[in-house]
């Protein structure tokens, strides 16, 4: 049940750029690796987030991209 109310909430905070865990800005984060259309962040909070560089958009990394 909760899942349904936290996940529109995270939608919004990577919408702002923001970190869904600590609610920092992602462009504050850790850049980890970086290729042409893509970055690796990493929060000071732990969590990974995939920033494309083409959309501007945040989202949160895969298991496999961790
Ligand atoms: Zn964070």
């Amino acid at each position: 049940m909760f899942k349904n109310i936290i996940a529109p909430v995270q939608t919004w905070l990577l919408a702002r750029g923001q970190c869904v865990g600590c609610g920092m800005p992602l462009k504050k984060g850790k850049i980890d690796k970086k290729s042409n259309d893509q970055a690796k962040i990493a929060c000071k909070c732990g969590r990974i987030f995939i920033h494309n560089l083409k959309d501007k958009t945040y989202r949160r990394a895969l298991f496999d991209e961790v």
